[in-house]
């Protein structure tokens, strides 16, 4: 019997056009002798559109947007009387950011107890709010750079105040961004106080706190990491953005960030940073998947960066060529991650 997958993708966030190039990619990666492909596409203004299950490859992703299709809540999208009926036997949720990537969908899917791909509500949330995360890794006792966040009303009733305290705490060059985004959405990098005082003004514009760090120069080293309580890690690869920082642009839109893939390091500056990978993966309780980001500076010292819990996953994204590297191929590593849903749900029962 064949596997009944359900992808959802699409999405309220800035990542929606991604997400579609992922959803068609997965889809022409899963074997269909092997797999049911059941999709439900989330418009940019969040309604959930089911469509008819796919027994084709997926030219162009207008074919996956089901515009003339009748939207319906979440929960009646995948109702209650998919549990257990067999509707469906894993959920794949390919959503970045906000609404996907963040635990929202996977509380829904908690709670209609049905197994699905990737972290958890915890890990997803903790991993989407970047002062959280890194008050989580301080305790891990990871190296990361120095950082301290504000909250919007506090800013507004006293700006002077915050401004000074990133003087005095970090100084220049500092990044500036929203707490709890990714794809480098809202993020600047401030050299004096009156691009600080913008850098304020912007990030806020994306959510009620930001967070600001030590600005550092150092090469941006990713690693994946698969499994769930016996986690394994990628290879390194080297993100070398053209631009003064990986920005959103340099991310999605100009495609000649270069990624060095395995990264130029040394093997103990590689085994620093898998056993930091596999201690935020754990510090997170992730599952399934995460790309963990280092900065490795000049004299040599490795900082974790982030973990993105939902990594860029179309078939030139860092996460899959990491693995593709490692001797995973695409199609397997979709396979991989289906299993380790379907493994932590069963161990939760
Ligand atoms: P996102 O979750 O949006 O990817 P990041 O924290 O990874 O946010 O920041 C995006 C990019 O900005 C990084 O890949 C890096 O190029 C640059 N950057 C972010 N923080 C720092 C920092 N503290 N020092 C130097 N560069 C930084
Ligand atoms: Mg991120
Ligand atoms: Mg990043």
């Amino acid at each position: 019997m064949r596997t009944k997958i359900c992808l959802l993708y699409g999405g309220k966030s800035a990542e929606h056009q991604v997400s579609l190039q992922t959803a068609r990619a997965v889809i022409e990666a899963l074997d269909l002798e092997k797999f049911e492909i059941h999709p439900i596409y989330i418009t940019t203004e969040g309604n959930w559109i089911k469509g008819a299950q796919i027994e084709t490859k997926v030219d162009d992703v207008k074919n996956l947007q089901f515009s003339n299709g009748k939207s319906m809540a979440p929960n009646a999208m995948i109702s209650l009387e998919d549990q257990g009926s067999g509707a469906y036997d894993v959920i794949f949720p390919l959503l970045h950011g906000p609404n996907g990537e963040d635990g929202t969908v996977q509380g829904m899917l908690e709670v209609l107890n049905l197994p699905y791909v990737g972290n958890g509500v915890l890990a997803s949330s903790a991993g989407m709010d970047k002062v959280i995360m890194k008050n989580i890794f301080a305790q891990a006792g990871l190296a990361q750079v120095g950082y301290v966040s504000f909250i919007r009303s506090a800013w507004e009733k006293n700006r002077e105040a915050a401004y000074s305290k990133v003087e005095e705490t970090l100084g220049y060059p500092c990044f500036v961004k929203p707490a709890n985004l990714g794809s480098s959405v809202g993020i600047s990098k401030c050299s004096d106080r009156e691009q600080l005082e913008m850098a304020f003004v912007e990030a806020f514009q994306f959510d009620r706190k930001i967070i600001v760090e030590e600005g550092v120069i150092a090469q941006e080293i990713e690693i994946g990491v698969l499994g769930n309580d016996d986690p394994q890690c990628s290879v390194a690869g080297e993100i070398v953005p053209k631009k003064e920082f990986y920005d959103y642009k340099a991310k999605y839109e100009d495609g000649n960030t270069a990624l060095i893939i395995p990264a130029d390091i040394s093997n103990a500056k590689y085994e620093e940073m898998k056993e930091m990978a596999i201690s935020a993966f754990q510090a997170l309780d992730c599952s399934g998947l995460v790309r963990a980001d280092f900065f490795l500076t000049k004299d040599g010292q490795v900082l974790i960066n982030e973990v993105n819990t939902m990594p860029g996953f179309t078939p030139f994204s860092m996460f899959p060529l990491l693995w593709k590297h490692t001797g995973v191929e695409y199609p397997q590593l979709i396979e991989k991650l289906i299993e380790l849903g379907k493994e932590r749900f069963s161990e939760k029962q």
